[in-house]
């Protein structure tokens, strides 16, 4: 029988899977990484209609603990990520929010290239098994990676199982909008952030963002919203949007348009370890955004620990 590969296995590409990548090889540990998608960033996400681009999973990412600020500095330091504006309310409250450059996707894309890890992309894991190797870190959605776990009869033990399940998460609908012309009512910076409004949590003008040439507006409907409306036709979401749009920003006169249903945009508890360890050849560490601490922040420090408690095991 042949021994399996030393090198660990990565699945997803989006912010913790590149963390995890980035911290194994600092650690001095080769990784592959399979990502579904034909490139990195998992709901750090960037879309085209037309001449026109946007962001339209997560709009920006916030810099609290210091192991992210370093590497966030590292890649600003190379033009990979920006601060976007530092407050979206009038007056700014003054702290930053980063985004990718050119767009969101950015971040991952540059952890993998510093990492010296190259993707295997357009590439979904069905079989975990398959993977030859001794562990693996697992980042899709914590639903997604139980199934896949599941599929692959390397169920978690019982009580990792019981608060696996668990974890929920809320949905957010986002409807993109190329426009004839810029949009009048949005703030120079761009964003707009709506915290306790029944309809939408966030509209981005991509131009004014710096990610797009051509008008470009990315609408997150509100999780309410996204959750009562979540099986109506891409058209009536469309009009929901635009209608909504009209009436913060002013007339609009919409060219294209793409609705994207993000059913995994955050959990609605995280769970306080910072990863999930179970298994023995192959030993499994499942990390995200679930983890610790959510959003953007929360994914890459989970898989920056996953990183840590494999290179603990295999030493
Ligand atoms: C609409 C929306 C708005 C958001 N806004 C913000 C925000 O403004 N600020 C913020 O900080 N956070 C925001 N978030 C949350 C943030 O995007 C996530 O917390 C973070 O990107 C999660 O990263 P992750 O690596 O854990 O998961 P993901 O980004 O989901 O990465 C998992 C990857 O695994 C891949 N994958 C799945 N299954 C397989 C398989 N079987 N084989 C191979 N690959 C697979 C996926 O394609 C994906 O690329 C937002 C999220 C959404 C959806």
């Amino acid at each position: 029988m042949t021994s399996p590969s030393p090198e660990i296995a990565v699945v997803g590409a989006g912010i913790a899977g590149a963390s995890a990548a980035y911290r194994l090889s600092e650690l001095g540990l080769k990784s592959r990484v399979y990502e579904a998608e034909g490139h990195p960033g998992g709901r750090m996400a960037s879309a085209v209609i037309d001449h026109a681009s946007f962001d339209h999973g997560a709009q920006f990412f916030t810099t609290r603990g210091r192991e992210f600020r370093h590497v966030v500095d590292a890649a600003a330091a190379d033009g990979a990520v920006k601060v976007w504006t530092h407050g979206f309310d009038a007056p700014p409250d003054g702290y930053e929010r980063w985004r990718g450059v050119p767009d969101m996707t950015a971040l991952a894309a540059w952890l993998l290239r510093e990492a010296g890890v190259p993707g295997h992309f357009d590439q979904r894991v069905d079989d975990l098994k398959h993977l030859d190797t001794s562990a693996i870190v697992l980042t899709p959605p914590v639903p997604v990676s139980l199934a896949l776990a599941q599929d692959s009869n390397l169920e978690p033990p019982k009580k990792l199982l019981t608060r696996l399940r668990s974890v929920e998460y809320k949905r957010t609908i986002a409807v993109l909008f190329s426009l004839e012309e810029h949009p009048g009512g949005v703030p120079s910076h761009g964003g707009m952030q709506f915290v306790d409004d029944p309809d939408l949590a966030f509209i981005s003008d991509n131009a004014a963002k710096g990610v797009s040439e051509a008008p470009a507006v990315t609408i997150h409907l509100s999780n309410d919203a996204s959750l009562a409306l979540w099986n109506q036709p891409d058209h009536e979401l469309t009009e929901y949007a635009i209608k909504h749009l009209k009436a913060k920003v002013g007339p609009v006169v919409p060219l294209g348009s793409m609705v994207q249903r993000w059913r995994y945009a955050g959990p609605v508890q995280v769970l306080e370890e910072s990863a999930f360890v179970w298994g023995d050849r192959p030993v499994i560490v499942m990390a995200g955004e679930a983890f610790n601490g959510p959003k953007v922040e929360g994914a890459f420090d989970s898989g920056r620990h996953a990183a840590e408690k494999i290179a603990e095991l295999v030493s």
